[in-house]
């Protein structure tokens, strides 16, 4: 080699050194992500990133977001088309998104429950049962460190007259096969001893689970497989064609399909602005109980708890006994001008929402107070007006496929959709056909700024949230 082609070489080394992270700050900055660590990823510490992406390449599917979506669908996938290139580009990390932040509960059913008749309703609950289950062997199958539990979970009903229409509808559901349970009152102080708990309903079929470890934990099957997974890599535009061109801030991937796995994210890619608007849930955690705390606090064999609220409070109990609690107030919801994905510095910067919260929780169990907390973070959530998720494919050429708009169930939903998405691109999708979800219309949201006026006005009359 001449010292002048060293020369360059050197100069283009330095060069590619320094723009990296000048070039990850500003599409950091640009896609605001958060920089809050949760409980979950704090239980990743040894987690080294991949290399961004730096040199141009192709591939037949290019998978956008590396969380629930992105890796379940690069898993099943890679499963059914071991012959493909997939690509996985993330903005920062795996589980940088809700799947790394979320309140850990791994729950059936949809985010919004209807009269979808007894045949919908019990393919909805075999659907999402079947979902979890296939999370659980995954764990089993790849021998993954994956905290998690799988001890049931229950709504618990604050209004005696809403428990009562929940006991109706455990009943009906248990006609259709469904092994869900009503707990009375004191049938629920048994399991947890809560307060203003009217009633409950039990799923056995549920559970909580670590999101940061199980997406990170995939990675070396995922890679073993051939999948390319490229970090600190987010895309900056899509320009769609037979060939769709990805760019990112380095290089660009040619490839055949892309995915949008971005799920409250994807407004800022271009797509689905009148669909979807992303709401920022704040979670904390304590530290582990006391064997006395969990005497008082009288947990018993259940992993966690939601309310009946709109403004729903969610809380649920690592195996190590941690509490992890979230929502429950309109400040632990809230929508950010614009469609931002992420608070202006950190969490910090919303102590109100974390003060409310901790007043929520000692609502039901008033000893919390004394728990120290540990953990908070914020994450953000993909809603739809209607609180159904949005799968399937669209574009001139049928090739960018989605899957989006969990509205808070998307532990189950985001691992389910991998299977999905695999199954559409593989024009297999007979079982999924029908679903609310499936390749539907959406109801439009308005542009800013009316969305973020209505949004405040409508949550700050009401105390819930928009829906229709
Ligand atoms: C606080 C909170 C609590 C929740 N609690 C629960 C719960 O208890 N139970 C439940 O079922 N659901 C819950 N959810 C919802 C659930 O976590 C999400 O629905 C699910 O994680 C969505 O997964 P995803 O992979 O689609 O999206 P995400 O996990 O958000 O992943 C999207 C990824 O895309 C990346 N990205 C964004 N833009 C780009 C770009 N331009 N280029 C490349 N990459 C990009 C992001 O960095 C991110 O990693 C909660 C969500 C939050 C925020």
């Amino acid at each position: 080699m001449t010292p002048l082609t060293t020369q360059l070489l050197l100069t283009a080394s330095r060069l590619a050194s320094l723009t990296t992270p000048i070039a990850s700050r500003i599409f950091r900055e640009k896609l605001e992500i958060d920089d809050s660590q949760s409980l979950w990823t704090s239980e990743t510490l040894d987690y080294q990133p991949m290399p961004m992406l730096r040199e141009n390449t192709s591939a037949d599917l290019v998978i956008i977001g590396g969380g629930f979506t992105g890796v379940s669908t690069a898993y099943h996938f890679s499963q059914r088309y071991p012959e493909k290139r997939v690509v996985l580009l993330e903005a920062r990390t795996l589980a940088n998104g809700a799947s790394g932040r979320n309140g850990g509960l791994m729950l059936n059913w949809l985010a919004m429950s209807g009269d979808y008749g007894d045949e919908l309703t019990a393919r909805i609950y075999k659907m999402t049962a079947e979902g979890i289950q296939t999370i659980r062997d995954i764990i089993t199958r790849h021998n993954l460190a994956v905290n998690q539990r799988f001890d049931g979970t229950i709504t618990m009903y604050t209004d005696a007259e809403r428990a009562e229409s929940a006991h109706a509808e455990v009943e009906y559901r248990r006609s259709l096969g469904i092994p869900e349970e009503y707990f009375d009152s004191s049938e629920l102080k048994r399991r947890l001893n809560v307060q203003h708990g009217y009633g409950a309903v039990y799923d056995p079929n549920t559970g909580q689970i670590n999101g940061a470890q199980l997406v990170r934990g995939l990675r070396p099957v995922l890679l073993e497989r051939g999948v390319e997974i490229f970090e600190g890599t987010p895309v900056i535009k899509i320009e769609e064609g037979s060939t769709i061109t990805v760019k990112t801030p380095l290089a660009e991937v040619k490839t055949k399909a892309i995915v949008l796995a971005t799920n409250g994210y994807t407004s800022k890619l271009g797509y689905f602005r009148d669909a979807l608007f992303p709401l920022h849930s704040h979670v904390f955690a304590t530290a582990p109980l006391t064997p006395e705390q969990r005497e008082q606090f009288g947990w018993n064999r259940l992993a966690g708890f939601s309310d009946d609220l709109d403004r729903i409070s969610y809380a649920s109990l690592t195996p190590d006994h941690r509490m992890v609690f979230g929502g429950g107030s309109n400040q632990s919801y809230a929508y950010l001008f614009n469609n931002r994905t992420a608070y202006p510095g950190s969490p910090g910067s919303a102590p109100r929402a974390f003060v409310k919260m901790q007043e929520t929780l000692a609502n039901y169990l008033p000893n919390s107070r004394a728990v120290p907390i540990t953990h908070r973070w914020t994450g953000t959530l993909g809603i739809t007006l209607d609180r159904h998720a949005l799968m399937g494919v669209r574009g001139e050429h049928q090739n960018v496929y989605y899957a989006i708009g969990y509205c808070g169930h998307g532990v189950t939903l985001g691992n389910v959709a991998g299977q999905i998405l695999t199954d559409i691109y593989a024009r297999d999708d007979e079982r999924w056909r029908g679903m609310p979800f499936y390749r539907t219309q959406y109801h439009a949201l308005p542009p800013e700024p009316f969305r973020w006026i209505g949004y405040q006005a409508f949550t700050r009359l009401t105390g819930s949230s928009p829906r229709v």
